[in-house]
């Protein structure tokens, strides 16, 4: 069973809520049951959102140097925690617990940045336009926000809305996935016992079609930040424009990787394939359609299926593990669905391409070369453990197949010559790109996508300017 609680976080305490209905959490290394989440009644999201707005008020009004002590405190606790956090995550989740403590420390770094930056949140003077005039410009918390996050990373996500509201001023109704809520109740545990004033955080289960519309109709929440599917955030950004709330869309991408004939080939693929199978493919970012230059390409693909089926799959809690399973059934259907489309369609399958085992939700490493465009993994964002590698000529060529896709979250590219490298970043359609690098998601850096991979920042000073809103003060004072 999961070493921690499972209850709704409701006006500063937990409970298992009204409605008398809870439903398994399930571990898909193995398929056992490893808790029971209760689901809130519309009366429990009621009290929740209520709560928020109290909240809002004693937080808001507390100094920044003030909320950022106890968000440090938090991440001190988070650090003292972190072995207990990290096996949560990898028994919910499935990930490798190499990665999920990777995942905690990351955690514990943007609670810190956006602790800090809370103080930083500055507004500015406008020179008048008449003597005795003094033109102000406020930064304020943008008030309570509601908030959905995916279960791919049970932490990130969580905590990149949890730690801007809070950062900010804000207070904050979330609902984290129902797959994966043990990490965010740990979480939100070291932000109580850190002293966060009750009301501020506050957490809530349930059937998310049900929740984020109960939620989204309330007046009280002033901003809507999501994370998951295109489709979703589509739909919930139509209901939250009903009392028109602010949003942040953080939805998929689908990479592509440009790896040009001048690149180096062994740094190429000793970052990227691991890239790849991280999290068995089930990360927003992750690099997802291969497109090689015809120089390298065949030295590529050798490369990269050698990698591939070295990777050790198996339950994420198990030393020398590298992958674990899915999510759940669902999605190894999807990948049986993309694998079959592809190959009907010419690709060639070089390795994986199945479920592993009979128990757990496991999917094998798997390659796909000369895929053809109109395959749907070209289209679709796999969201799992498969790689398509298509060849290019020249680099208009390459960059006409990255761009042809209608997200753009993550794009990266390797090439040793500059000139090149200076064309892929101006004209890759994406909200971050990594030229010989898969670096793009910090605390400190801006994270987010363009057209259908949603709008606006989280981390960075942008994801605080996320959660504030401006106000213009004109004073005459003579
Ligand atoms: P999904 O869209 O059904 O669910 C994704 C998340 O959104 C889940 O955590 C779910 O609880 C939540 N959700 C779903 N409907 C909701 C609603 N009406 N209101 C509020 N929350 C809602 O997809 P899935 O099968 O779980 O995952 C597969 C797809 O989701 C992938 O193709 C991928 O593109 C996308 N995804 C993206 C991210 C990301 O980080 N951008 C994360 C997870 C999943």
């Amino acid at each position: 069973m999961l070493p921690v609680d499972l209850k709704l976080l409701i006006n500063g305490r937990w409970t298992d809520g009204t409605a008398g209905h809870r439903e398994p959490v399930i571990n898909p290394a193995d398929e056992e049951v490893i808790g029971e989440l209760p689901f809130a009644s519309d009366a429990d999201i009621d009290e929740a959102l209520a709560a928020s707005l109290d909240g809002f008020r004693v937080w808001r009004a507390t100094p920044a140097i003030q909320r950022q002590a106890v968000m440090e405190k938090a991440a001190i606790l988070m650090a003292e925690r972190k072995e207990t956090i990290a096996r949560i995550l990898t028994m919910e989740m499935g990930k490798a617990l190499a990665e999920s403590r990777a995942e905690v420390d990351f955690v514990i770094g943007v609670t810190r940045w956006y602790g800090e930056e809370g103080k930083r949140a500055y507004g500015r003077l406008i020179p008048p336009r008449a003597p005795g005039v003094r033109q102000i410009v406020h930064k304020e918390p943008v008030g309570p926000v509601c908030a959905f996050v995916a279960w791919n990373f049970p932490g990130t996500n969580f905590i990149r809305k949890v730690a801007g509201a809070l950062g900010a001023g804000c207070s904050i109704v979330i609902k984290p996935s129902e797959e994966t809520p043990g990490t965010a109740i740990a979480i939100a545990q070291c932000f109580q016992d850190a002293g966060l004033p009750d009301g501020v955080l506050n957490l809530v289960f349930g059937i998310p079609s049900a929740v984020s519309e109960r939620i989204l109709q309330s007046p009280i929440p002033r901003k809507l930040s999501f994370t998951g599917s295109v489709p979703v955030g589509k739909h919930l950004q139509k209901l939250a424009a009903d009392t028109l709330k602010r949003t942040t869309m953080e939805l998929g991408g689908h990479a592509p990787v440009i790896v040009c004939d001048d690149a180096d080939l062994d740094r190429a693929l000793d970052t990227m394939v691991p890239f790849k199978y991280r999290n068995a493919g089930q990360v927003c970012i992750s690099p997802t359609r291969f497109i090689v230059q015809d120089g390298l390409h065949d030295r590529f693909v050798d490369g990269f299926v050698q990698r591939a089926n070295a990777i050790q799959v198996g339950n994420g809690l198990e030393d020398g593990v590298q992958m674990g399973p899915l999510i759940a059934a669902r999605r190894q259907a999807v990948m049986e669905s993309f694998v079959e489309d592809a190959t009907r369609r010419g690709a060639k399958l070089l390795s994986g391409g199945e479920r592993i085992g009979n128990r757990g939700y496991f999917f094998a490493p798997t390659v796909l070369a000369d895929v053809p465009h109109d395959a749907e993994i070209m289209r679709e964002e796999p969201f799992g453990p498969v790689a398509p590698i298509v060849r290019f000529g020249d680099l208009d060529e390459a960059i006409g197949i990255a761009n042809s896709v209608t997200v753009g979250l993550a794009s990266y590219a390797f090439t040793a010559d500059p000139k090149r490298a200076a064309r892929l970043s101006a004209e890759l359609n994406a909200g971050m790109v990594g030229i010989n690098n898969p670096g793009v998601s910090t605390p400190e850096t801006p994270f987010g996508g363009v057209d259908e991979s949603g709008y606006g920042s989280e981390g960075g000073i942008e994801g605080l300017e996320a959660f504030l809103r401006t106000k213009f003060v004109s004073e005459t004072y003579i």
